[in-house]
């Protein structure tokens, strides 16, 4: 279905964490000139809708079928329990718009494609054209990676892949990060007198953290369950292992690193439903101590032995946002950081090199901001994609 001009399109979770810089993005790409934005709140209907508003002022209720039903898109960044409660109730309604949802809940759903379009434009393009009605964000550790690498993808020189990640505080939500920054601050607190003094032991030091840290209250540590403040958490989301033997490909990997495959092939529209052999992704999502920002170390098993240099040219040339980082150690202090990449649509790869295992296997690290390329863009850019069409 297309977009009428100047479309009536829902926003629901616009003040959430991706929600804010979605409508951050599309205050500076001047999207609301292009639509009626009607505004939806699951806490506060009745409401003042935000100042992008124009005739519709009023905060609608996020669960009001009616309400949702006039829209002819919805953008929804209000997490998963809300689409799985609402999404199933509107169509059932016979709603016939488009989704376009950052929650996980829809994206395997054979309906539903995985929207990175500088990445997956021909599998958006083929699901316009068959009536695709589902448009879903894909994970965001997931889309940064291939906003950086997805040419090797593209050209077919992918064997498989394994990625080790460094995921910011900022991946769980408002409430993390302010556990996080209270956590440094308390543990800063404990040992300032010793901090001050340049002649106190260091060990003395160490001693007192590691005590603090181990004897943090359940409410100093209630959003990530451990300290995270000094520290690091080897699992991020749920644990999968029920079912499998522990000998199968895949046990005990937690849901985020389920997804880096899942996901990877789906977008790429390749694999399982896409009639072609998935490429194997697989290794470790950790959560680590930054604020904001998703890193990755990725190890290639490419298909064929392919010269650093064309891969670093292929890489640079595959969209306008990616940066080749030379493989150097200023330049990667300096720009191959989540502090040189907070806040910026670029995607940083750098440490591309040949690994010690042979011609064939080459290693990179890449950064990408989880609220922007890993959230909120590829969702503004499939309304313009709709509103364009
Ligand atoms: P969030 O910050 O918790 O916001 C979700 C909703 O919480 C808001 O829309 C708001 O709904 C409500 N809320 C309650 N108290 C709030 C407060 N003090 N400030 C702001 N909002 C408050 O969640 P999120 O991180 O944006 O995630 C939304 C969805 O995007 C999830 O499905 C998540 O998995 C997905 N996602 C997140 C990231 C990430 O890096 N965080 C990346 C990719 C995808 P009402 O206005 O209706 O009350």
């Amino acid at each position: 279905m297309a977009l009428s001009k100047n479309p009536l399109v829902g926003l629901v979770g616009w003040r959430g964490m991706v929600g804010s810089v979605l409508m951050d993005r599309m205050q500076a790409e001047n999207d609301f000139a292009l639509i009626e934005p009607l505004f939806f709140s699951t806490s506060n209907a009745g409401g003042a809708a935000p100042a992008q508003a124009k005739n519709e002022t009023t905060l609608q209720s996020g669960y009001d079928i009616d309400a949702l039903k006039r829209c002819e898109a919805i953008i929804s960044c209000q997490g998963g329990d809300y689409t799985s409660e609402v999404y199933p109730k509107l169509r059932a309604a016979g709603w016939t718009g488009h989704w376009i949802d950052a929650a996980s809940t829809l994206r395997m759903d054979p309906k539903a494609v995985i929207v990175l379009d500088p990445v997956n434009m021909p599998v958006i393009q083929s699901s316009l054209a068959a009536g695709g009605r589902d448009w879903i964000g894909g994970n965001c550790t997931v889309s940064c990676m291939l906003m950086g690498v997805g040419a090797l993808y593209k050209a077919g020189l992918v064997e498989w892949m394994s990625t080790q990640t460094y995921q910011a505080a900022s991946g769980g939500g408002a409430q993390h990060m302010r556990e996080l920054l209270t956590q440094y601050g308390t543990l800063n607190a404990e040992v300032k007198a010793l901090l001050d003094d340049p002649k106190s032991a260091i060990l003395e030091i160490d001693r007192k953290v590691i005590a603090k840290q181990r004897s943090l209250s359940a409410a100093e540590t209630a959003n990530f369950g451990v300290p995270l403040g000094g520290s690091l958490i080897p699992w991020i989301d749920k644990d999968l292992g029920i079912g499998k033997g522990r000998d199968e490909p895949g046990w005990g990997q937690s849901k985020e690193e389920w997804k880096g495959m899942a996901e990877t092939n789906k977008i790429l529209g390749q694999g399982e439903g896409f009639g072609s052999a998935a490429i194997p992704v697989d290794g470790f999502c950790v959560r680590v101590g930054a604020m904001r920002c998703h890193s990755q170390a990725l190890t290639f098993k490419l298909t064929k032995d392919v010269p650093v240099a064309d891969l670093e040219a292929m890489i640079a040339a595959d969209n306008p946002w990616v940066k080749l980082v030379p493989n150097t150690r200023e330049a990667t202090i300096q720009d191959l950081t989540p502090v040189a990449v907070t806040g910026t649509m670029t995607i940083p790869v750098g440490r591309v090199r040949k690994l010690a295992m042979g011609p064939a296997y080459v290693g990179a690290f890449t950064i990408g901001d989880q609220l922007l390329w890993g959230a909120a863009e590829p969702l503004r850019r499939m309304l313009r994609i709709l509103i364009e069409r």
